[in-house]
């Protein structure tokens, strides 16, 4: 088979280490022949995030912090100055104070919710929009949601709520921008070992439980997730939009189990 992505250049975002789903991502659409362009949340993250884009042989290493629209003017017109033409862009991206995903989620404080909230899901809207005029030959946005987005996963608390924003806009941003050839997608991956997955209280356990339940009995693999990424940035993903693709082993489907 040719290579997936040959032409095509792609926006990652969330790229923390190797071990963010954005480096499995980005390292996937690397195989299938895209240009890349990656970005990081800020200086604590550059030194780590500008060897793994050496690495990737990425064109761009771009400091980019969502919740600053200063920093999302600045891709912009960075784009702008190289003439940058955008066929894909990924949002890997997520935060909440980890105490709001320790205590009972009646107790989130009013500036915890709207900080996840405006991280997780609003940013997903506001890139997007600075995105749109690059992507002048349509294209595909992505993001990255959980389970918890629709059904309550203890201590994942605000975070789900966040995720239920991020999924109602995923449908909200494909019907805007699908007259542009725009598609827009999530995919609900399955639990995965990151920096960000262990701020959440007993995550470990999650991982523990889950391969017995799961109809494919195993977690999940970051490869996995990416190689969907692929499908859906890649012309093979044309007819899909405003869609979430649940990547978890098949847990999301069981519901009560003896085992
Ligand atoms: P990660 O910690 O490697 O990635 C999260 C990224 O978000 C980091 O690169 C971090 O720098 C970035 N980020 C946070 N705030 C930011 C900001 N203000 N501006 C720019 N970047 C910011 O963890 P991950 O698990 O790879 O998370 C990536 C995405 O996958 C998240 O949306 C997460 O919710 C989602 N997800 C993770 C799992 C899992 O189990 N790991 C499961 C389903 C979905």
């Amino acid at each position: 088979m040719p290579n997936l992505l040959e032409g095509k250049t792609a926006l990652v975002l969330g790229l923390a280490n190797r071990w963010s789903i954005a480096y499995a991502i980005a390292a996937a659409f690397k195989r299938e022949g895209a240009e890349l362009l990656v970005t990081y949340q800020g200086e604590r993250q550059r030194e780590t995030v500008e060897e793994l884009a050496a690495e990737l042989g990425a064109a761009k290493c771009l400091c980019c912090d969502v919740s600053r629209d200063e920093d999302l003017d600045k891709l912009a017109e960075t784009f702008r100055e190289a003439n940058v033409t955008l066929d894909a862009v990924v949002h890997s991206i997520a935060f909440a104070n980890r105490e709001d995903l320790a205590k009972p989620f009646v107790e989130t404080s009013r500036s915890g919710f709207a900080l996840a909230a405006d991280v997780s899901a609003y940013s997903l809207v506001a890139v997007s929009r600075v995105c749109k005029p690059f992507m002048t030959r349509g294209g595909a946005v992505l993001t990255l949601s959980y389970l918890g987005a629709v059904r309550v996963v203890e201590n994942y608390n605000v975070m789900g709520v966040a995720k239920a924003a991020l999924e109602a806009s995923v449908r909200y941003l494909a019907s805007d921008l699908g007259a542009s050839g725009i598609r827009v997608n999530a995919i609900s991956a399955g639990p995965i070992k990151t920096a960000s997955a262990r701020g959440v209280k007993n995550f470990g356990k999650i991982l523990d439980q889950l391969p017995a339940i799961a109809p494919l009995k195993r977690n999940t693999d970051p490869a996995e997730v990416a190689d969907t990424a692929v499908f859906l940035a890649s012309n093979l993903g044309r007819g899909v939009t405003g869609n979430v693709i649940y990547v978890d082993a098949g847990f999301q489907i069981m519901g009560v189990a003896t085992t």
